[in-house]
């Protein structure tokens, strides 16, 4: 069959930031393309469950409860008394629909054709896509396919989910009170992201994690940085604990560990991983076959076992972040057109938006220990910058990793407001193998919390002198 036999030249399954980005890559080539999805799910996990909302919450969590602002107006000041979760979820509601809308019209002005519904293979150039409604089925063909079907929560079989008071990160969004109190089972990136934003609203929060650490990939310094406010925000953590039930009751929930205590709350968030969205797939009809996590395994150029299907976004399996999805998604549709394309960077910033929140970019120092480089580090704390104290930000604090044999920067480390931006200054360093140097020489606006970049890397040089000078 020749390529304009099919009825597509590229059929996307999902409309995460992966399928989006891919779609309109191949579109802008002037290929032909539908991207099938539910139209409920138009923006993907992304837009309707997992990261816009996320981060709309926080940001409604944090103006209405006026944390940011107490530092400045005292430990008792709140912009609304009595927050309802009307009130966090119009502000959510509100963001996810304007961002469908965002995406839908991205799609339509690049022509990209929308079949609402759920595909399954047939066979490698055949998708089936089922409708909301019995019967609703329409088969397409394509030249290639992406599947950018992204992940779900993970659900232990043991556990009874009942979309009350036992939910997963996806069911928290549909909460009809804030709870007063709360165990997240598991202190993973989103675990540990609506632990602090509850903690924040004031619930009672105590987190069940098996593993002794949390964020084991962060550096330890700030992620004990990010404890100690959350226990400050009333947070009870349970590391090297294992839950063995979970009982419900219509007035409050008992979660059993391990070890045998027993936490009362009025819900539990199970946060415990996700699993990628292949089983409704037919995959073995496209000779393709998924890890017991539903993962799809591709190359360096995100194509699967079968030549004329990609794969992309969280089903993919690590990051699983919005953020490389989306180039993911281009990149594949690229390599399928045969439009040269580079390699994503393999510097990539990491961001967690905990409150306060966290980012970095590059090594940690345990890594640059474990193998034996040699580094300074350089400290600035926003309080001792203008815009911190400015910001009531008097916690936060930008950490450099500098190398002491030839002074480029090695890794950035970021806690506090604003701390997912900029981490990105120091990736631009690194990216285009900056030195400390250019931090020093450079002339920042002032009074900004970049600043920190100046004060960190004037400490990470003085220190060096120092040594120098000794040698
Ligand atoms: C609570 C939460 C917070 C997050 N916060 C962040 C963050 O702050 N930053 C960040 O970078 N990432 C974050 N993420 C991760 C981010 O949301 C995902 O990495 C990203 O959405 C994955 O994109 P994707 O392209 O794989 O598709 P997804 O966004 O996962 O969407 C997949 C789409 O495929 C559709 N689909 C499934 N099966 C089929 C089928 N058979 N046919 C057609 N369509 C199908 C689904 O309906 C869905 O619309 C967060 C995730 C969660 C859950």
């Amino acid at each position: 069959m020749g390529v304009s036999d099919y009825d597509f030249d590229l059929i996307v399954l999902g409309s995460g930031p992966g399928g989006q980005k891919a779609a309109v890559a191949a579109a802008k080539l002037g290929k032909r393309v539908a991207v099938v999805d539910r139209p409920d799910m138009i923006g993907g996990v992304c837009v309707n469950t997992g990261t816009i909302p996320s981060k709309t919450l926080r940001e409604a969590v944090l103006y209405l409860t006026g944390m940011s602002q107490r530092e400045l107006y005292g430990a008792s000041y709140r912009v609304k008394q009595e927050i309802t979760i009307g009130d966090l979820m119009s502000r959510t509601r509100h963001v996810v629909d304007r961002e469908v809308q965002v995406v839908k019209a991205q799609l339509l002005r690049n022509h990209v054709e929308l079949v609402p519904g759920l595909g399954r293979f047939l066979d490698p150039h055949t998708v089936c896509v089922e409708g909301a409604h019995r019967g609703d089925r329409t088969s397409i063909t394509g030249a290639f396919v992406v599947i950018a079907t992204g992940s779900r929560p993970a659900r232990p079989a043991e556990i009874d989910f009942d979309k009350e008071r036992v939910l997963d990160s996806d069911e928290v969004l549909n909460l009809d009170h804030i709870p007063s109190s709360l165990v997240v089972v598991g202190a993973g990136v989103i675990g540990i992201e609506y632990a602090s934003m509850f903690a924040a609203l004031g619930t009672r929060v105590t987190v069940v994690e098996q593993r002794e650490q949390m964020l084991g990939f962060c550096d330890p310094e700030v992620v004990e940085s990010l404890k100690f406010h959350m226990r400050d925000l009333a947070v009870t953590f349970r590391f090297g604990e294992k839950v063995v039930d979970v009982a419900v009751s219509d007035r409050a929930t008992v979660t059993t560990l391990v070890s045998g205590k027993r936490i009362l709350a009025d819900a539990v968030l199970y946060s415990a991983g996700r699993q990628g969205m292949t089983d409704a797939l037919d995959l073995e009809r496209a000779g393709l076959s998924a890890d017991d996590r539903g993962r799809l395994a591709v190359d360096g150029d995100y194509r699967t076992a079968v030549e004329n299907i990609y794969a992309v976004g969280d089903v993919i399996g690590f990051p699983a972040l919005a953020a490389t999805s989306t180039d993911q998604g281009r990149i594949a549709a690229y390599h399928a057109f045969g439009e040269p394309a580079r390699e994503l960077a393999g510097l990539q910033p990491i961001g967690i938006y905990t409150v306060p929140e966290i980012s970095y970019c590059g090594a940690t120092e345990a890594e640059l220990t474990a193998t034996s480089v040699p580094y300074e580090v350089g400290i600035s704390r926003y309080r001792e910058l203008a815009r911190g104290q400015i910001a009531g930000d008097t916690y936060g604090m930008l950490k450099l990793l500098v190398s002491t044999t030839d002074r480029k920067l090695l890794g950035v480390h970021v806690f506090g407001t604003g701390a997912t931006d900029l981490v990105h200054i120091g990736q631009a360093v690194m990216g285009t193998g900056g030195t400390v140097d250019y931090l020093v020489d450079t002339v920042f606006n002032y009074p900004t919390l970049s600043e920190a970049y100046k004060v960190a890397a004037l400490d990470a040089t003085n220190k060096i002198r120092d040594l120098e000078r000794f040698s």
